[in-house]
Formats: structure tokens, sequence, C-alpha cells
């Protein structure tokens, strides 16, 4: 009988990317994947040690699991809060067996054939660059992550990530497009490139124009994928190459993830952040130049240490102005090792609760105008999932888990990108019906 185990994946898109390929890895070596816990020899959780409310899912769904566990079902931890924490997460989730960080997960089945033997592990190290990951398509779901670097090279003073991670590891073009291609013979309707920093892609291998480039050479090798989209860039980082290469091909989706982190010049200076909001406007000028129909994601910290009511207010005023069609808001979380830890005037959870509640209901209003301004638009729509003859999908203006749905009044099947017509729209939501007109040329239009 073949060996089972159970995945619980926390966390960001780059941790399920991981997911997915330990879950292959133990399945090409014979391993069977359940998801009744119960059932499993061996019980792994990807843990997310990104901030405080990450780490406390982890280490909650870590001691359910071990209070749970049967006698002889091994828990193994990997991911992010293990690299963090290295084995010293076992005092505070007792009852996990053994820690896995992130820069060993290739190693996987070894770890796991050695914790059901009852061996102690081998601390070696695996290289990720050149690995082409096994890619397997969800079978419920049409689109696929696709990373194409791992840990993070900027300086940004409240981020764990570099501490995590370590700097920026570019995986190797043929790596990348073996992976893709791995995807799109499955069936994969859209890839979504994520790093860290997707626009830094390549500069440890001392590429030039990297993320661009490797846009091109995507797109050779799957030239039939209909959609492409790109999350996580660094607003310095988006060059005029990138933007022409991103209008130039139908395929790669008018849609642009570029986190901000805040708008006020001296809030970004204790950042650590580029501080010339004109360049950021130049940038989202040429974006929107080259690109008239592009919807645009930020994300922003408020509570930032020694952030005043007038940095708070140059923030409000730039939501008002820059208008993107979707924006995340967090509260600034204090974690230990960073610079931003240890800067005075740490502002208190109270006022950062109240300008998170102010901020998220200003944007809130943009975004709901936005989604307003589609009414009549003709949208392709890639369907995710169908229900009582209603279809749910997402255009090129969602990204998938962070952005909204289009709702379309007929059943179609999964992956079927269907041209629709929108009637309605909700706060993040869009109703649509089934236009009778042919796809536009570009499958995002
Ligand atoms: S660019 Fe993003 S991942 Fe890198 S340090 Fe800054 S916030 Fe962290």
């Amino acid at each position: 009988m073949r060996k089972q185990f159970f995945l619980l994946s926390l966390g960001c898109p780059k941790n399920t990317v991981d997911s997915e390929a330990m879950r292959c890895l133990l399945e090409d070596a014979g391993w069977a994947s359940t998801d009744r816990m119960q059932r499993a020899d061996l019980l792994i959780v990807n843990t997310c040690g990104f901030i405080e409310s990450a780490r406390s899912e982890s280490y909650a769904a870590l001691r359910d699991l071990a209070q749970q566990k049967r006698p002889g079902q091994q828990l193994l931890a990997v991911g992010c809060l293990s690299q963090r924490t290295g084995d010293s997460l076992r005092q505070e989730a007792r009852g996990v067996d053994a820690v896995l960080g992130t820069r060993r997960w290739v190693k996987i089945v070894d770890v796991a054939e050695t914790l059901l033997r009852g061996e102690s592990l081998h601390q070696d190290c695996a290289g990720l660059a050149s690995l082409v990951a096994p890619m397997r398509r969800q079978p419920d779901s049409p689109s696929a992550y696709l990373k194409i670097a791992d840990g993070c090279s900027a300086p940004c003073a409240f981020c764990t990530i570099p501490l995590i991670k370590g700097p920026q590891q570019s995986k190797t073009q043929s790596a990348i497009l073996g992976e893709a291609q791995q995807l799109v013979s499955q069936g994969v309707r859209e890839v979504i490139l994520v790093a860290q920093d997707t626009t830094a892609y390549g500069r440890d291998l001392g590429l030039q124009d990297g993320l661009p480039n490797l846009i091109e050479a995507i797109l050779d090798e799957v030239p039939q994928l209909p959609w492409l989209r790109l999350m996580y860039a660094y607003p310095q980082h988006v060059t005029p190459a990138l933007i022409d290469t991103m209008a130039a091909h139908p395929q790669v989706c008018h849609y642009l993830d570029l986190p901000l982190q805040h708008a006020s010049p001296s809030v970004l200076r204790r950042m650590h952040r580029p501080t010339d909001m004109q360049a950021v406007r130049r940038i989202l000028g040429r974006l929107r130049g080259a690109m008239p129909d592009i919807a645009l994601r930020t994300t922003y910290i408020v509570g930032y240490p020694g952030e005043t009511d007038v940095e708070f207010q140059e923030l409000l005023d730039w939501l008002q102005e820059a208008c993107f069609d979707r924006v995340g808001i967090f509260v600034y979380s204090r974690e230990e090792g960073t610079p931003a830890a240890q800067l005075p005037d740490q502002v208190s959870a109270e006022v950062a609760q109240e300008r998170y509640q102010e901020a998220m209901e200003l944007q809130r209003r943009i975004s709901e105008e936005r989604n307003r301004a589609q009414i009549g638009r003709s949208l392709d729509v890639l369907v995710e999932g169908v229900d009582r003859g209603i279809s749910v999908g997402r255009s090129y203006r969602d990204a998938p888990e962070i952005d909204g749905y289009v709702l379309l009044t007929a059943a179609s099947h999964v992956g079927d990108i269907v041209p629709a017509r929108i009637t309605q729209a909700l706060d993040y939501d869009l109703l649509g019906e089934p236009s009778e007109s042919a796809p536009t040329a570009s499958p995002c239009d």
C-alpha cells in the first residue's frame, strides 16, 4: 500500500508554488496525497512567517495537527516560519517531529522517507536555481503560479523576507521555460509569474532586461498560452522595456501589482524605499499611456513607526490621485530583527487601526467607481467554477485569490474563456452576460 501524506499550505502564492512542487515530488516518488489527515503517514504544514498574524496561524495549525496526530504519524513543518525559527519551532509547537526550511524543500522525498524510518535528518542544502520543479495543474483551476525567483535583495526596513529567504536567487531561464511547458501541456490557461520582486528577475544572474526577455522567451516557448500575468513589481524596476513588452503581446494581461507601501517621502525614507513620488507618477503615466485599459493594484502599510497625521494625510491624498483599481492595506507589524522594529515613535495599535479603517473606506469608494466604469464593456472571462447555471471567473483585471470575480448568467466549463458584456458592478465583483461578439484580438482586452 502506498504511503500517504496530508499537506496543508498556508501563506502567499509563492508558498503555494513550493507546496505544489513538493506534492508532485512525493507523488512521483510513489506517495499518495490524501485530504484526510487521519489516514496520512506524514502530515506536512507549509508555514508562513512573514508577519505576526501569519506566524500565529501557522503555529495554530501545527499545534492543532500535533494534538490530533495518532501514534506513528509524523508531523513536518516546512516553509518560511521553519526557515526563520529553525529547530526552535519545536519548542513553540510541541509534537512537530521535524523542521525543513525554504531552501531545502527539494529534499522533501528524502526527508519524508527518513522521518518514516525514524532516523534523524541531514541538514544539507539543495540548489534551487536550475531545478525544473515538477509542475502539475490543479484539476479544479485553470491557472497556475510559476515562481521565477526566490528571496529578495531590496532593503525594506520592515520586511522579514530577506532575513528568511536571503538575497534574490533567480531561476535560470531554461528551468522556467521547462516549468511553463509542463503547465501549458496540462491545459493551464493562465500562468502567473511570481517572485518577491518579479521585476528584479535576472539581476543576480547579471542579466539586463531580465523580465522582458523572459516574457518574450515564455511566449515563444508556449505561444498557445492565452494569459500570462505578472505579480509583485517593484516600482523603480518597471522599465520602458518591460512596459513595451507588456503592451506588445496580447497574451500578457494588462494588469500589474505594484506594491508602493506608502506615499509620504519621509515615511518611505524611514522604510528604506525609494522616495521619489514624481518617478512613481511617471511610471504610472507610462503604464497607462501604453495600456489605457491597464488595471493596477498596490499595497500600503499604515501605522508605520513615526507616521504622523500629516504623513497619513499624504497617503490619503495619494489614494485619490493615483486611483488604483485595487489596493491592499496592512497595519504595520513590528518584526523582530528588522531595522523598523528599532525605530522610535511606534504608532499605537488603536491609531493604526483607525487609519486602516479610514484608508480602506476611501479606497472602497475608489474601487467601486473603477468597477462601475466597467459596465457596458466587453471582457473575456476565464471561468473558474460553474454552479446552478452561473459561471464564476475572472477577467484580466483580477488576479486569483486577491481580486474580484466576474459572475456570468450562463453555464460554461472551467478553463473556458468567455467573451462577456458587463451589466452590473458591485464593490469588488462584476456581473455580466455572455456576449455574441467574438473575442477581441487581445484575450486581455
Ligand atoms: S521588495 Fe518586498 S519582499 Fe523585498 S524587502 Fe521589500 S517588501 Fe520585502
